[in-house]
């Protein structure tokens, strides 16, 4: 069983509304690429934050610019029109947890994963305006204040996969000196006491980091820790379903991971990679 359930049925770019992309005939796309690397479970997890409830949640201006369509109308399309698994990427926006999970609560999801983006209103993997980088962000306190909201979302129970974990080190640069474990050792609580699955994401190799989320060390601390895996490409095209698959299988198996985290209706169960 391989899956991929971290996919985006569309780029994040302007001009991308629901009524090209949230179509069978896209879906199909997906479906086919995916079949070509051997992957039969599917699942869809489109950014809360291109959806107008996500304003219930958090106003952040960069939310404002993007929150234009409807959830329900994605949840409709997912559930009636494809045999996909729905799921969703919800940030974790400190103070705002029982607002995302009112949010969450509205719909039944086979999944929801969990991402930090942010730190207070400064965007982690965004360049431009709201990119924590753009002043003098000093990594020691970047990588500090992203893995503790990482250890918060874990803990929060909010969500069933913790996205791109070590996705701090996206740009490849400024990186922290010396052993990385003392920054995943503060989201290693919050994840120890969660149930929630660890991504390894094959989108890392696609961004200027060039490597697999989440680091080999932190993969290892969170397998000591007794949570499972879960595999994706988050993918925002159909090409990219699947992504270096092959590589993230053959790491998994170095590492002594034998089975994926495989999700319907929040209910969780492992099966054997292969
Ligand atoms: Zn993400
Ligand atoms: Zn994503």
């Amino acid at each position: 069983m391989l899956t991929d359930y971290h996919l985006h049925l569309r780029p994040d770019e302007d001009d991308t509304p629901p009524s090209r992309y949230f179509t069978q005939a896209n879906v199909e796309r997906y479906r086919e690429a995916a079949s070509e690397h051997g992957i039969a479970e599917l699942g869809v997890a489109e950014h809360v934050h291109r959806f107008t409830r996500a304003l219930d949640v958090w106003q952040h201006p960069f939310w404002k610019r993007w929150a234009v369509d409807d959830l329900d109308e994605y949840v409709g399309f997912v559930r009636e029109e494809t045999d996909l698994k729905l799921g969703i990427e919800a940030d974790y926006v400190p103070g705002r947890e029982d607002r995302m999970a009112n949010l969450l609560d509205d719909h039944e999801w086979d999944y929801v994963v969990g991402s930090v983006h942010f730190i207070r209103d400064d965007a982690i993997d965004m360049r431009g305006e709201w990119d924590i980088w753009r002043t003098s962000g000093d990594p020691e306190k970047v990588w500090a204040t992203y893995f503790d909201a990482l250890g918060e979302a874990a803990r929060s129970g909010m969500y069933d996969v913790l996205a791109h974990p070590d996705l701090v080190k996206v740009w490849g640069e400024r990186l922290p000196d010396g052993d990385l474990r003392r920054f995943y050792d503060r989201a290693m609580d919050g994840i120890a006491e969660s149930d929630v699955a660890i991504e390894v994401s094959t989108a890392g190799l696609r961004k200027p980091v060039g490597e697999l989320y989440p680091n080999r060390a932190f993969l290892e601390m969170c397998l000591e820790a007794g949570r499972p895996v879960a595999l994706s490409s988050d993918a925002h095209l159909p090409e990219q379903v699947g992504y270096e698959y092959e590589h993230a299988v053959k790491w998994l198996t170095e590492i002594g991971v034998a089975e994926l985290a495989v999700f319907e209706r929040r209910e969780r169960r492992l099966e054997a990679i292969g």
